[in-house]
């Protein structure tokens, strides 16, 4: 079975303006190993696909699967979902989001789910993860003491510290400049081909297209098939 499959996924917003249909009725397979990248305009519905992927709201109609299992739907218990959603998705967002009075290493360190790993455990490893993003030397730092490209990096070693099997990224380069934003892109890369994982990132910028195994484009809620180039 795929890592994330979505069925006929939809989500409405009812507003003072009237019914939203942020997301209109979208399926999607994800599999092991691979590297999709979301594009689109802005108002799409990327974002929204994101947050019911990743099990943080509910749709209105449609399913979303990960391995074989049915967790989604429209009158699913998200906080019965929580234990599945820290376990076996990783989120980066725009921002970095660290704890400021904790260091690197303690915020990788925080991601880590396991139920008997003792802290001098945890923190071993959040800095063999942070080695491994080339932040070896940053590892006892405060987030203030850090660039945004490095402060992004200990963002995606936090989401990768349970080595979960799915990635979600909305915009995670969108903050930093052409290098930075090339080299978290990298790490994605290698994340799916070297550890089989599922990636999906949300990106507007071109320079990355040639990076992703298949490009999905959005537009008004929809995946469209002919996009207008962007
Ligand atoms: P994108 O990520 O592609 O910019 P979004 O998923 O954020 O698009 O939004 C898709 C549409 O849904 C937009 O028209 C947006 O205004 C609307 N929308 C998103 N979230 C809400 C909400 N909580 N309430 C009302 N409308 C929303
Ligand atoms: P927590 O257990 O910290 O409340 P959740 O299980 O609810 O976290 O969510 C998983 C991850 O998604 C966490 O890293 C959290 O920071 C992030 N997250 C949750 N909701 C949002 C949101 N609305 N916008 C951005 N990030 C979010």
């Amino acid at each position: 079975a795929p890592v994330l499959s979505v069925r006929s996924l939809t989500r409405h917003y009812a507003t003072g303006a009237g019914l939203v249909r942020a997301l209109d009725g979208v399926s999607l397979d994800v599999a092991a190993g691979e590297l999709v990248g979301i594009f689109g305009p802005s108002g799409s519905g990327k974002s929204t696909f994101l947050m019911l992927a990743g099990l943080l709201e509910n749709p209105t109609s449609g399913e979303v699967w990960l391995a074989g299992e049915r967790v989604s739907h429209a009158g699913a218990d998200l906080d019965a979902l929580r234990e599945i959603r820290r376990k076996r998705i990783g989120f980066v967002f725009q921002k970095a989001n660290l704890i400021p009075f904790l260091s690197a290493v303690e915020n990788v360190a925080l991601g880590l789910e396991i139920a008997d790993v003792t802290p001098a455990d945890a923190r071993v490893h959040g800095r063999r993860l942070l080695a491994a993003l080339d932040l070896a030397h940053r590892a006892d730092s405060l987030p203030a003491k850090l660039s945004g490209g490095e402060q992004q990096r200990v963002a995606v070693a936090r989401a990768l510290a349970n080595a979960p099997p799915l990635i979600l990224a909305d915009e995670p380069t969108a903050a930093l400049d052409r290098v930075r934003g090339r080299q978290v892109m990298e790490i994605f890369r290698r994340i799916a081909a070297t550890r089989g994982a599922a990636v999906v990132v949300i990106t507007h910028d071109p320079r990355s297209t040639n990076l992703f195994d298949r490009i999905v484009h959005f537009e008004d809620g929809r995946v469209c098939e002919r996009p207008q180039i962007y």
